[in-house]
């Protein structure tokens, strides 16, 4: 199957903009024109700092990448190049690289950022529209540049609700869409990882991101985060069909010729399809109709039924004036 959207979104530019696996042309920056302040993280692929220019005296994000694949690293420095600048995307300010290592660090916008669990809870029904909105936005812009973000998730939407700012970070996992291509199935992380992954359905597309903005949207609304909270791979699916219901899941398997894969023989059952309103407790004032309908029209195991980014804008939800 074909994205319903921006199929040619590669094929219309040229192949320097998608090809990375020759190698990719890198401008490269001055390492000594940055200091490490401190430690901010350390993910699977990179050690992220805080960092300040000597040059400017501006605060930064310095993310240094463990020494993966080339072909990852290249794909990273592309995507990023490509999309800086863009709405909502973390701001690429300059590449760097290690002189003894060769290592490239990614000096980044920094974004005073609060942590989802301390935010979440205390979103309005405008704060919703507001950074969905924001959200939304980043992604159909990635979308119409021929990426998927791959990895959608709260620890990678950084939010400064002083400045009311929000940008997409970590690219690492972000691949260019071509139509007709199957793309490995491992990635995302668990809990919004969409049931194309976890059936093995390799020729996804930019609907994947939305299926992760829906479990985003389910959990702030109805108060459970995360939403689906499967504890391992197979066990995420049988959560999702805990709430969307087996048989939908074996229609959907049929419609894409699939069968449900080995690892689910012992721990799929046969799951009723819940109504949305099971999950709305008495004092949820979030759980309004036009969110609920938006929940249900992204939380889709049928991948060209979600809606697309731009159909998502156009909901009526971010129509609704709810007043704070
Ligand atoms: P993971 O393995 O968890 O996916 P990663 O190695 O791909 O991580 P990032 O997700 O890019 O690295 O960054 C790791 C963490 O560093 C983020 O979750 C965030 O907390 C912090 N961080 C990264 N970029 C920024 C930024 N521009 N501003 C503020 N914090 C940031």
């Amino acid at each position: 199957s074909v994205a319903r959207v921006y199929q040619d979104a590669c094929a219309k530019r040229s192949q320097e903009y998608w090809d990375y696996e020759q190698g990719v042309t890198v401008d490269w920056g001055k390492i000594d024109h940055y200091e490490i302040v401190n430690k901010i993280g350390r993910g699977k692929y990179s050690e992220v700092f805080r960092g300040k220019s000597v040059v400017n005296d501006q605060y930064c994000v310095i993310k240094v990448l463990k020494p993966v694949k080339l072909k990852k690293i290249y794909r990273e420095l592309k995507i990023l190049t490509n999309l800086t600048g863009g709405p909502n995307v973390i701001g690429l300010l300059d590449i760097v690289q290690d002189s003894g290592s060769k290592i490239p660090a990614l000096i980044f916008e920094e974004v005073k950022n609060v942590d989802f669990r301390t935010l979440y809870p205390k979103f309005t029904l405008p704060d919703l529209q507001y950074y969905f909105t924001q959200l939304l936005v980043a992604l159909d812009y990635c979308h119409s540049m021929g990426i998927m973000h791959r990895d959608v998730k709260p620890q990678n939407v950084m939010i400064d609700p002083v400045e009311r700012k929000l940008r997409l970070i970590d690219w690492g996992l972000a691949e260019f869409y071509h139509p007709g291509v199957d793309y490995n199935v491992r990635v995302a992380s668990r809990y919004h990882k969409g049931p194309e992954l976890l059936v093995n359905l390799n020729q996804y597309d930019y609907s994947l991101d939305l299926w992760s903005v829906g479990c985003m949207f389910a959990a702030i609304v109805f108060k459970k985060e995360p939403f689906f909270k499967g504890s391992t791979n197979p066990d995420q699916l049988v959560k999702i069909a805990r709430v969307l219901g087996t048989n939908e899941l074996l229609a959907y398997l049929r419609k894409y010729g699939l069968k449900l894969p080995q690892e689910y023989d012992n721990i799929m059952k046969d799951f009723p399809r819940k109504n949305w309103t099971e999950f709305i407790t008495p004092d949820n004032n979030l759980a309004q109709p036009a969110v609920v309908d938006l929940i249900d029209k992204l939380l889709r195991y049928d991948h060209q039924e979600r809606l697309t980014a731009q159909e998502t804008l156009a909901h009526s939800f971010f129509k609704t004036d709810y007043k704070e």
